[in-house]
This record gives structure tokens, sequence and C-alpha cells, in this order.
């Protein structure tokens, strides 16, 4: 059965182990993580989540970019489990960005992301993949990944003046561009 799991938030020591590899993907339990990541991120407006954010540190993530209430803009797609994943960028280009996480709740920050990156992981059938992200779903992927090392995005946050609170993000980013 999926089971809305409640978020690990920043202070659980959880959030800063590295995540075990997943040796069998096909394992009960790692579906059962699986079904219960999944169950837990369409109850919340985050476009990600990764298996430390529901207190189980294994290689498993979710990107699951799709317009929600924190990301009105995010493009919609359909979302891709990720086992063991791993990525090099195809640019050098870097681009700041805002990013929030469901375990840092009422915060937001300007992050650098590569902008273009090619990703390889196994699939919930254990096959080998490859894909190319690019843009906001690149960044998606590297805040997720990222989780999986121990690492939170505050972590790669340049100035504390690039750090404003969730209110303050939503009356100068959202609002206005929805009127
Ligand atoms: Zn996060």
């Amino acid at each position: 059965m999926n089971q809305i799991r409640p978020i690990v938030e920043l202070g659980d020591p959880r959030l800063r182990e590295v995540a075990k590899m997943v040796e069998r993907s096909l394992d009960e339990a790692v579906i059962n993580i699986i079904s219960d990541m999944t169950a837990t991120l369409a109850s919340t407006c985050g476009v990600g989540i990764a298996a430390p954010q529901i207190g189980e540190c294994y290689q498993v993530i979710i990107v699951s970019s799709r317009p929600t209430a924190r990301y009105p803009m995010a493009p919609p797609m359909s979302p891709i489990v990720m086992i063991n994943p791993t990525f090099n960028s195809t640019t050098e280009r870097r681009e700041k960005d805002w990013e929030g996480c469901l375990s840092i709740p009422g915060i937001r920050a300007l992050v650098p992301r590569y902008t273009d990156i090619e990703v390889n992981y196994q699939d919930t059938q254990s096959v080998f993949k490859t894909i190319n992200f690019s843009g906001f779903v690149a960044r998606v992927f590297q805040h997720e990944f990222d989780h999986l090392h121990g690492q939170v995005y505050l972590d790669r946050v340049e100035s504390s003046l690039d750090i404003i609170s969730e209110n303050m993000f939503q009356k100068l980013y959202v609002e206005k561009k929805q009127l």
C-alpha cells in the first residue's frame, strides 16, 4: 500500500548521510520505498523527491516537474523514478535560479546549477538508461542528486543575500507573474 510519509527536515542527520546504492531494485523493500515516495510527493506541491527525505537513505529520486503552487512556471513531464543516478554536465554554463526544498520549509534561495546535463540511472525494472535534461528539469535533478550525497541546496548558495522567505518569494516572483 502506498503510504504518505512525513518529510524529514533539515537538522535530521539522515539528510546529511551519503545514501546507499540500491543493489537489487526489484526487491520488495525498494518497491515499497518508491511507492511511498510517489504518494508522499503527490501529497505536496514539490517537483521532485529523494529517498532520504522520507528517511530512507537509498539512492532513489523522483523527478516530476509540473506546474504547482510552489513552482507555477515548471514545465510538465511524466515523473521519472531514478535508481543510483549519476550525471555529467554537457556544458560549463551554470545559471542561478530560485530553489526551495520540502525539507527546508519557509525559505527560497538562488542556486547556481549546470544548465545542461546527461544523466545515467536504472529504472524500476533495473534497466540502465541515459537521458539529457536542460533548464528547470536539469535543476530539479541536480537538487535531488545532492540529497543522495548528504547535501542540501543551501550548501550551494553563494551569498546569504540570495536567501529570502517563502512569503517574499510568493510576493515578488509568483503573484506578480500571475497578474
Ligand atoms: Zn530538496
